[in-house]
């Protein structure tokens, strides 16, 4: 399955960036990618379901978007029905996703409710021939599956809590979808399960999940649904050293660790390519210049993008300035 996201005029590009983040990274069959243009919409308060699907239909003409793929946009625009999302009986491709008023019920940033909803709109529309199948499809009692049908948002919660699939629902699945795009499903949908409790603060019961270096030294977190966590070499480098040491480093002291990230950095690149590179990680070990900060940060910002603010300060590189760095994890 693939889906083209398209941003409402009313839609900040930041939540908008991510949700495409957080569905594009748990790695597999389904691909999600977004469309950087924001999209003027009608001036109107309310929204009818024919003026958003009308804009779809225009968008996947005007990108030449294959009939396959699915098409959604954004906006905080409430419509006629005050659906959190819906897609058009007509062409069951395009969809909306209301991407407002979230956080006040649901106390989770707005991106992991829409990316849930996308998910959810994306996989009905394999479990149903008409609209018709969709009512009967939907249950009104909620279960905690993707299919329960809520009607305040705050019910919500719930089903993205389960993050589950009820058999029923899962026997229609399988008619409709390969195992790998099943799986993927579900890693998605439980890397929004645990975003979202660390996001309403609910970490108190769950453990962070260790990291896992893997043979081919991709950094993984395999229990938030196989999550990659993508880096440039560098990052990378600099990041399993620190893995290496749990009591911490010092920024200056990182010139002692030089040969170290030699090592590190030749275990995982092309051979040769050191070369070029040491030049990069002798600046990174030079206490008076910024590239070290600069890299930390962005490692910081990566796994905040990735986890959320909250689950991500276990795993980021962090300490006060002039002070050991470390990664809480490790200890
Ligand atoms: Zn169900």
């Amino acid at each position: 399955m693939k889906a083209t996201l398209f941003r409402g005029e009313d839609v900040s590009n930041e939540t908008f960036e991510s949700v495409i983040h957080l569905l594009q990274s748990v790695s597999g069959m389904c691909r999600f990618s977004g469309m950087d243009e924001s999209i003027p919409l009608p001036e109107k308060p309310v929204l009818s379901w024919s003026e958003l699907f009308d804009i779809c239909k225009k968008l996947r003409i005007n990108h030449s978007i294959p009939e396959d793929t699915f098409i959604f946009l954004l906006t905080q625009k409430p419509n006629f029905n005050n659906f959190f999302g819906y897609l058009d009986v007509n062409n069951p491709t395009n969809g909306f996703v209301h991407a407002g008023d979230w956080e006040r019920f649901i106390h989770c940033p707005t991106e992991l409710p829409v990316a849930y909803h996308i998910v959810a709109l994306m996989i009905q529309k394999q479990m149903v021939n008409n609209e018709k199948e969709l009512v009967n499809l939907l249950h009104r009692e909620p279960i905690g599956c993707v299919n329960d049908y809520c009607q305040n948002k705050k019910d919500v919660i719930l089903k993205m809590r389960t993050a589950d699939i009820c058999p029923t629902c899962m026997e229609r699945l399988t008619l409709k979808l390969s195992p790998p795009v099943i799986n993927h499903i579900f890693e998605i949908l439980e890397s929004l399960r645990i975003k979202m409790l660390f996001a309403q603060n609910m970490r108190q019961h769950l453990k962070p999940s260790p990291i896992l270096i893997t043979t081919d030294y991709k950094i993984m977190i395999p229990d938030y649904g196989q999550l990659e966590l993508r880096m440039t070499p560098l990052e990378k480098a600099l990041y399993m050293l620190f893995l290496k040491y749990p009591e911490g480093i010092h920024l200056t002291d990182l010139i002692n660790h030089k040969q170290e990230l030699y090592d590190i950095y030749s275990s995982f690149s092309p051979l040769g390519s050191l070369t070029e590179m040491k030049q990069s990680i002798d600046d990174m070990c030079n206490a008076l210049s910024n590239s070290a900060s600069e890299k930390i940060s962005k490692i910081k910002l990566n796994f905040e993008k990735n986890l959320g603010k909250e689950l991500a300060k276990y795993y980021y590189i962090k300490g006060a300035r002039g002070e050991r760095k470390r990664i809480d994890l490790c200890n």
